[in-house]
């Protein structure tokens, strides 16, 4: 699985839906790479396959034609009554005339005619005719009685008119020839196959380019596909995702998360201070309304829950961007200043208070006045755990409310 993972590096990273979607991007072009490829590379071999098969089936009824009308002008019978292959000089015109129109028609551009010592008796290249091919391993095949046929590209071929012809695909075949069971010699015809190997590259490329097409439509109907759900995902994520660190009810963080963020800062400030830096202050306010159970009784539960909303709006609207608010209780919350020291936390506290007091909410079109008490605290030199902080907090809430509440301690 590792290695697995180092060659697909999408599956180490980490797996969320904008990840997948890339993997399954990368898997659907590596695919369609592939397919085609190995489509291509088949589709080519069948229909080349082809091509010279039907050369191979060509060459064979031009030979067994041959040897039905021509057999007597390229054999003879010796004295001991053996058949070879054998063209005698009073035959030869005749023979070469016969061939080259018999075979015009045809997509043959030259045929040989070999006896069974490897000479060639008769081509329509006359110049061969004579040659001995002792090492050509094919005819040695066709001598031992079987077929054999090959595609080749030739540079240029003479054709039966003696003309020359430029890039030509030839499938050359040798065909046995035989007599009273035993083979006596061989031809070797060649078929231009060039136009039809044309057709197969057309042919191939064309299916190619289908299925090519084919599959590129039906990656990109999954791709879109995939792309919705994994946007339905991401969205379904952000939103637990806001469930696990903000308050459902006033949009302020959750006791967790403002917990977590008065940590952080806690330790920032340690760290700050251990190294003797500036700026190692944090400051916590815990700040709970005052007499809030009277308002639920009185303006019943919902109104309460409007209530705690405006006062959340409120408290928020009446912080800087780095300070965090989180809900830390029923009607009460947590403010989190980083960097502000003793001084300014109060003042910030004395600001909250007032803005609380001096305006009223409106709950349900009625104007509510309240107020609220808060109890204040700093990071001190022996302080090692947050706890201790906030338990000062606490206390200094507790000591605001047992004092008259309305107040900041
Ligand atoms: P104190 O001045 O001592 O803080 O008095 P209090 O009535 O505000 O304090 P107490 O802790 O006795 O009561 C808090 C009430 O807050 C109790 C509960 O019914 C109410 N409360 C807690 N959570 C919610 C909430 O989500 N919605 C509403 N409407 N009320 C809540
Ligand atoms: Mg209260
Ligand atoms: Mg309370």
């Amino acid at each position: 699985m590792k290695r697995f993972r180092t060659i697909f590096p999408h599956l180490d990273a980490k797996r969320d839906p904008d990840s997948l979607l890339r993997l399954f991007v990368s898997v659907a072009l590596v695919s369609i790479v592939v397919i085609t490829s190995l489509a291509g590379y088949a589709f080519y071999h069948v229909l080349q396959k082809n091509v010279v098969d039907s050369a191979e089936e060509d060459a064979i009824k031009v030979s067994t034609a041959l040897s039905e009308d021509e057999r007597g002008r390229f054999t003879v019978i010796r004295k001991d009554g053996t058949v070879a292959v054998e063209v005698l000089p009073e035959n030869f015109a005749i023979l070469d005339r016969d061939l080259r129109r018999f075979l015009a028609p045809f997509d043959i551009v030259k045929i040989k005619i070999y006896s069974s010592d490897y000479r060639i008796v008769y081509s329509t290249e006359t110049k061969l005719i004579g040659e001995v091919n002792r090492g050509n391993q094919r005819l040695s095949r066709a001598l031992a009685g079987a077929f054999d046929s090959k595609l080749e590209r030739k540079e240029e071929v003479k054709d039966l008119a003696d003309e020359l012809k430029f890039n030509v695909d030839v499938v050359e075949t040798y065909i046995p020839i035989r007599a009273r069971g035993k083979v006596i010699g061989s031809f070797e015809v060649y078929i231009d196959v060039t136009k039809y190997r044309r057709q197969t590259m057309n042919a191939a490329l064309l299916s190619l380019g289908s299925l090519c097409g084919i599959l590129v439509v039906v990656f990109g109907i999954s791709f879109v596909l995939i792309r919705s759900g994994t946007n339905e995902l991401k969205e379904t994520q952000e939103i637990l995702r806001k469930q696990t660190l903000i308050d459902g009810l006033t949009g302020t963080f959750n006791k967790g998360q403002i917990e977590l963020i008065g940590r952080r800062e806690f330790a920032r400030a340690l760290r700050r201070r251990e190294k003797g830096l500036a700026d190692a202050e944090v400051g916590f306010i815990m700040i709970d309304i005052d007499r809030f159970k009277q308002v639920n009784d009185r303006y019943g539960h919902l109104a309460g829950d409007n209530l705690l909303q405006l006062f959340a709006d409120r408290l928020t609207s009446s912080l800087r961007s780095y300070d965090s608010v989180g809900r830390f209780g029923g009607e009460e919350f947590l403010v989190v200043l980083p960097g502000s020291d003793r001084e300014q936390t109060l003042g910030v506290a004395h600001k909250i208070w007032s803005l609380i007091r001096e305006e009223p909410f409106h709950v349900e079109g009625e104007p509510m006045r309240i107020t609220a008490s808060a109890g204040v605290a700093n990071v001190q030199q022996d302080d090692d755990d947050l706890l201790q902080v906030l338990k000062r907090a606490d206390l200094n809430l507790y000591q605001a409310k047992s004092g008259g509440r309305d107040r900041v301690v």
